[in-house]
Formats: C-alpha cells, structure tokens, sequence
C-alpha cells in the first residue's frame, strides 16, 4: 500500500494512451477495480485517489466493505463466480453482475433484485477460449440467454464478459478479444441493445482496449500483488 495514488495516475494515463492508439473514443474505457483480497484501507485509498467502481469476487468479503464504505459515488461490480445461494445478497448489495452463465441464476437474481432498486447490469460471461476448466458459456449459447434475459424487467443486459487464457504475446493476446467483440456485434445485430465489453486485466488490458473493452477490471496493477 502507500502506492495507489501512484499505481491509478499511470493506469489511467495508459488508459488514454492506449484509446488514443487503438482509435477508441476519449473515456470509453471504465476502470474497475478488482479489489478481491484487499483491506478496507487500500479501498479508502483508492477512493481517495479518485476510483469509485470496485469488482468483489467473494460475497462474505465483499458485504463486509459494502456496509463499512457509504459513499454515493461507489459502484460493486460482483465479478466472481456464482453460487446460486449468494445470489439474494448479490441482488440487494451490487450494482452490476459480470458473470451470469445461465438463466436458473438470472431468473432468481431478477426475482431477489429489490423493486425500489434499478434494474441490475449484467453482463454475460463467456467461455471465449473454450476451455474445459472455465466458467462461461460457450458462444454459441449466448444469442438464446441474451433474449431470455432481455425478459427479465430487474435486469439490465449491459454485454459480455470473458476471462481468457493468459498469454504473453500481444497479437495472442487480441484474439480471444477480438473474437468477443464480434459476439457483442452479432448480438447488437440481432436486436439485442448492449453496450458493454469486460475484458483486460493487469497483463492484457492494453490489447482489451485495442478490441473495443468499455470496462477493464485491474487488481495488481492498482493495490499491487494479493496476499491470499
Ligand atoms: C482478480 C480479478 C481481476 C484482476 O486481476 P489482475 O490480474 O490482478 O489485474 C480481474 N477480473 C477478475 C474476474 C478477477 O477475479
């Protein structure tokens, strides 16, 4: 810690750098803070520094620091993987979800999403590299879970989320991006209004935002390497 001040001037300034690189509009690239594993502090910090959009992977965790911090600025992305019977607190404490993987959770977070809240954001996760040990769904199902979700009034659509194979190689790296954005621009082509790419982190979010990423979900890069 001592560093996020610092660490958030230089992300956001290769967040310009690379928008004005890649021919991306001037702040169509969100930061996300991925602050799983990090003490309230190093969120004070960040809040402080100017970061008010933070991703939670784990719902104990994350209630804990949604309750502690009261600021109207702050936005809880739940970017973790989802167990049906978390999904009644995720409903109640986010404002976005970025992992939905089938309909049985969106159903039941819609029904749990409380009526004098907004509708929740979502976004779709998808298995872009096809691995057998990921969560997502495969591409092919999206089109179907996207018009189921558009039923759902709670719910937002917002677009698609993926978490690729970690690779070192920036033309590698653009690939499974790439193939992500032709999702969300098939989807939009079908009539399905969306707007949202999650995708990039601390390794790869300069290729992310070369392939159209709107948010960028950073951990390390921000708080500097996770403890546990
Ligand atoms: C932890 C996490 C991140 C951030 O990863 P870093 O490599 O630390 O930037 C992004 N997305 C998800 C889903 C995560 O769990």
């Amino acid at each position: 810690m001592g560093n996020i001040n610092t660490n958030l001037i230089n992300i956001r300034k290769q967040i310009i750098a690379a928008e004005t690189a890649y021919g991306r509009a001037p702040h169509s690239v969100q930061l996300l803070a991925a602050s799983k594993a990090q003490p309230i502090e190093a969120i004070q910090e960040a809040m402080a520094a100017g970061q008010f959009a933070f991703g939670e992977n784990y719902i104990q965790e994350a209630l804990v620091k949604i309750s502690a911090l009261s600021d109207p600025r702050l936005e809880w992305h739940f970017i973790g993987k989802i167990q049906s019977n978390k999904l009644k607190a995720i409903a109640q404490s986010f404002h976005w979800v970025h992992t939905l993987t089938n309909l049985e959770h969106a159903k039941k977070l819609n029904s749990f999403r409380p009526t004098h809240l907004p509708s929740m954001n979502v976004c779709i996760e998808v298995n872009i590299d096809n691995e057998t040990s990921k969560s997502g769904i495969v591409a092919a199902d999206v089109l179907a879970l996207a018009h189921e979700i558009n039923n759902l009034s709670q719910l937002k659509l917002r677009g698609l989320m993926a978490i690729p194979t970690p690779q070192e190689n920036f033309a590698e790296q653009r690939k499974p991006f790439h193939r992500l954005q032709k999702l969300l621009h098939n989807l939009q082509k079908q009539g399905v209004a969306a707007d949202t790419l999650s995708m990039g982190m601390t390794n790869d979010f300069n290729a992310a935002i070369a392939e159209g990423a709107t948010i960028i979900r950073v951990g390390t890069a921000i708080f500097g390497p996770r403890s546990k």
